[in-house]
């Protein structure tokens, strides 16, 4: 790795270079992109990300669970630039090039269940739920689509609608897509409800009467949700809402975009509930930063399209192909699922130790290197101030972390897969400092 791999502080965060490129972002850039860190990065390798005023910071963010392989692999850097060298982009649709194939075969093998399925690729998640949509829609000739509470799927017109938070991510951007329909999630550090049958059946009560089977195209469903608070759904629910599609002709479509490939310690977070989808969304962590998203799926679903009837000019470029291949390459050969739960055990067990001496941790969930806390008051309501102080506090010690939830009062971590144990203990000493003072 470029970078040797260690936290190192050399100024205040944010340092004097990158308090020049904010004032410069201010003058330049849309004010609606905000950021989550007041830092420029410069360069950036394994776990480490360095900032234009040398501070190196430890990473707990991986860009929002992109670099799962950690930020600029090398295998990967070669792999890309080989690509570029070759060409960088003839489009698919005009002159098509094997990566996208073998992009293709891999997603194929590497989804839920040992059905035929095709695979259609993509630029960016949003667009790949808006196809796996479409796809759903041409397959059964019905129109209505099914999301949860809390959803996030994205930032696109009809990707709004299905997303579920107003602020920031749809207020004051309608109108919104129309056939869109909510139904109740299964949370239960807040609903309470540990039987995953029981809370299926509440939202199936409201899927068959308020939209109705014979509607139903397909039923969208994030299984672990990530921006709405890494809520983990209760055993069995899954299982029962994919059931209740099976038996309707409703297309079960898994939005992995941010739980899928490797992150949490399986390659797709279903594989946990022994659920097979008949559509699966993957982006993010697919090729280590390059834009590249998919919809994989049952092969007479995804025929259903007319030719011509799904593509895009940058959909499946080459550069994210090859970067996608090496991503595979090093998911495989380096054991990196494995390490997704080896992660999840030391997460666990500190973040455990932390709620035990603090009632302000009020839950710890998730899977693999998908982990998060729900932060709390004194009357277990959600305590957003606190989630903020101690993400702030971890930012201005050199550690990255995001917040996330509906309330936004948790905060998540998704390390890369090859990061140390020794500078994810660091990280979590950090946390655990920034608690006790906030
Ligand atoms: C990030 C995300 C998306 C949107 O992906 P973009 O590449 O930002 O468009 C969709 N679904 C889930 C679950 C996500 O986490």
């Amino acid at each position: 790795m470029a970078l040797i791999q260690e936290r190192r502080l050399v100024t205040a965060i944010p340092g004097p270079a990158s308090q020049e490129l904010m004032a410069r972002k201010r003058a330049a850039v849309a004010s609606g992109v905000a950021t989550t860190m007041p830092v420029f990065a410069a360069e950036a390798s394994g776990g480490i990300v360095r900032d234009v005023d040398g501070n190196q910071l430890i990473d707990l963010g991986s860009g929002i669970a992109v670099t799962t392989v950690g930020v600029s692999a090398p295998r990967v850097v070669e792999a890309v630039a080989a690509q570029a060298a070759a060409y960088t982009h003839t489009c698919f649709m005009v002159t098509p090039y094997e990566p996208y194939v073998a992009v293709a075969e891999a997603l194929n093998r590497l989804t839920p269940g040992d059905h035929e399925k095709r695979t259609a690729l993509f630029s960016s998640g949003a667009e790949a739920v808006e196809n796996a949509v479409k796809i759903a829609r041409a397959h059964t000739g019905r129109q209505a689509v099914v999301v949860f509470d809390h959803a996030y799927h994205g930032r696109t017109n009809l990707t709004m609608a299905m997303t579920a938070k107003a602020m920031p991510y749809k207020h004051g951007f309608g109108p919104f897509s129309p056939e869109v329909y909510r139904a109740p999630m299964s949370y239960p550090f807040r609903d309470g409800v540990k039987d995953g049958q029981v809370a299926a059946e509440r939202a199936l009560d409201v899927i068959d009467k308020q939209v109705g089977a014979a509607n139903l195209a397909a039923v969208v469903i994030e299984p672990i949700q990530g921006e709405g608070g890494f809520i983990v759904p209760a055993d069995g629910f899954l299982a029962a809402i994919a059931r209740w599609c099976a038996e309707n002709g409703v297309v079960f479509v898994a939005d992995e975009v941010q739980s899928g490939f490797a992150r949490t310690g399986a390659m797709y977070a279903c594989e946990h509930e022994g659920v097979v989808p008949d559509l699966v969304v993957t982006a993010k962590g697919v090729a280590d930063g390059l834009p590249l998203s998919a919809v994989t799926g049952r092969a007479a679903i995804m025929d259903a399209a007319h030719a011509s009837g799904l593509g895009g000019t940058y959909g499946g470029n080459p550069l994210a192909c090859a970067a996608a291949l090496a991503t595979i390459e090093i998911i495989e050969a380096d054991g990196l699922v494995a390490r997704a739960r080896e992660l999840e055990a030391l997460m666990l067990d500190r973040l455990h130790r932390l709620a035990a001496a603090d009632p302000r941790v009020g839950d710890v969930r998730g899977r693999g290197a998908m982990i998060a806390i729900e932060l709390v008051d004194a009357d277990g309501a959600p305590d957003a101030a606190l989630a903020k102080r101690l993400a702030s506090a971890c930012h201005a010690e050199g550690v990255i972390v995001l917040t996330c939830g509906t309330w936004g009062n948790v905060i998540r971590f998704l390390p890369p897969l090859t990061i140390s144990d020794d500078l994810l203990h660091e990280a979590f000493d950090v946390l655990t400092t920034a608690l006790q003072e906030a």
